[in-house]
């Protein structure tokens, strides 16, 4: 099985660490012909505007976009999450737009650019996640099928639609692989 890890900008070879230290092969995606055989696709943390304008560039947009609705589980980290969104608060930046949520960029204020907390994840056990959040977004607002599937500060920082599925912290950072073991789990 081979995931894809968008490849455009950001902390790409960390997502492809986390999938190798799982045993799983992950593919670094430029081209929309890398797509072709993929089971799943991450969308890594990095910044937002740049990575939709490299998409759009690339032609990667589209072709994302209707593996998405095809089914394809996607997981977007951070930036990633903004992309997956369908709302981006003040922003008409690029994006997928296929997850039924409002997020609010940078949302936790730059007094508090980066901060890590051990959050309650319901669907990973009982025992905390170590999460890293860096200049991450929120999510303000979701509406059904999308569910949230944990919360910081009643703000939404993980939630899951069908096959996508979104973090505004950074899993790829920490050693806790439970995460990505969740998305291989949505893959089948
Ligand atoms: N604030 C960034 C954005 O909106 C995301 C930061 C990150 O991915 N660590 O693109």
């Amino acid at each position: 099985m081979r995931i894809g890890v968008l490849a455009m900008q950001g902390a790409f070879r960390e997502h492809i660490q986390s999938l190798e230290a799982l045993g799983v092969q992950g593919v670094e995606i430029r081209h929309a012909n890398q797509l072709e055989g993929i089971a799943g696709l991450i969308i890594p943390g990095g910044e937002s505007t740049t990575i939709g304008k490299l998409m759009v560039e690339f032609n990667l947009l589209e072709p994302v976009r209707h593996l998405a609705e095809g089914g394809l589980p996607v997981f977007g980290t951070c930036a990633g999450m903004v992309l997956l969104a369908r709302d981006i608060i003040g922003s008409d930046q690029p994006r997928l737009g296929l997850m039924n949520a409002r997020v609010q960029r940078n949302a936790f204020g730059r007094q508090v650019d980066s901060f890590e907390v051990d959050l309650e994840i319901p669907v990973l056990g009982e025992e905390p996640f170590h999460a890293v959040f860096i200049r991450a977004p929120y999510i303000e607002e979701i509406e059904p099928p999308a569910e949230a599937l944990a919360t910081f500060k009643d703000k939404i920082v993980m939630v899951r639609q069908g096959n996508l599925l979104a973090t505004a912290f950074h899993p790829e950072l920490t050693k806790d692989l439970r995460v990505h073991s969740y998305f291989l789990k949505m893959i089948g």
